[in-house]
């Protein structure tokens, strides 16, 4: 990928946490503890300061190392998850630094499920990454950024009536239903937001 792909990418996704921090707080006050906006802008404004250095690397090594950053900086149980996505995501690029997205979201996927001990279905972030993930295998190339798109809100919009089973909402039991979980909507913040790279919107 290239370099200003990279910088477009991470440029993108800062911008859509910011824009969308305060939402991100408000449904982490409902069912968590009210700081999954701040966390993700923290997490985010680290990203974008150390854009360049992280675009100059072959895209294994920016997705470890953007991985990285996000684990220091993000905290809470989302920063270790977001982190263990891009990471997952980088170990699948193949030697010739060719990405299959489908192929790399799968490694990430794992990975957050791996350390998050943690399945679709339960409340969490995974309501997003794993319906994207199952969209992009089955569409067609030129449909991908579409059926992410809406695989990432249908998953979203299923988060409302789940009950909570992972993550600080299953301390509130049944009181969880009722909410968007606030992990889901940053994930596909994100997924809409790369998609609009892919696009070329931004
Ligand atoms: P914390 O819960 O530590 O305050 P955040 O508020 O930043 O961390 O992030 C909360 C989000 O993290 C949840 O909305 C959920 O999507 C996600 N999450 C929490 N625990 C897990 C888990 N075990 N597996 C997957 N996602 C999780
Ligand atoms: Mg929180």
């Amino acid at each position: 990928m290239a370099p200003d792909q990279l910088q477009r990418l991470i440029a993108a996704t800062t911008a859509t946490i910011a824009e969308n921090a305060d939402e991100l707080t408000a449904l982490d006050q409902a069912i968590g503890d009210g700081d999954h906006g701040v966390n993700m802008k923290r997490g985010f404004d680290a990203l974008a300061a150390a854009a360049e250095e992280i675009a100059a690397l072959p895209l294994a090594g920016a997705l470890q190392k953007a991985g990285m950053t996000l684990v220091m900086t993000v905290g809470g149980a989302s920063g270790p998850l977001y982190g263990s996505l891009l990471m997952g995501m980088g170990k699948a690029v193949s030697q010739d630094g060719g990405t299959d997205v489908a192929a790399m979201l799968a490694e990430g996927v794992e990975a957050v499920k791996k350390r998050g001990k943690s399945e679709a279905g339960e409340k969490t972030m995974l309501d997003v990454l794993v319906p994207v993930l199952a969209a992009l295998k089955a569409a067609a190339a030129e449909e991908s950024t579409a059926a992410a798109r809406a695989a990432a809100d249908q998953g979203l919009a299923a988060t409302k009536d789940m009950l909570a089973t992972k993550g600080r909402a299953s301390f509130l039991g049944e009181r969880s239903v009722g909410h968007l979980d606030p992990g889901a909507r940053s994930s596909a913040l994100l997924i809409h937001s790369v998609c609009d790279v892919i696009e070329g919107k931004t």
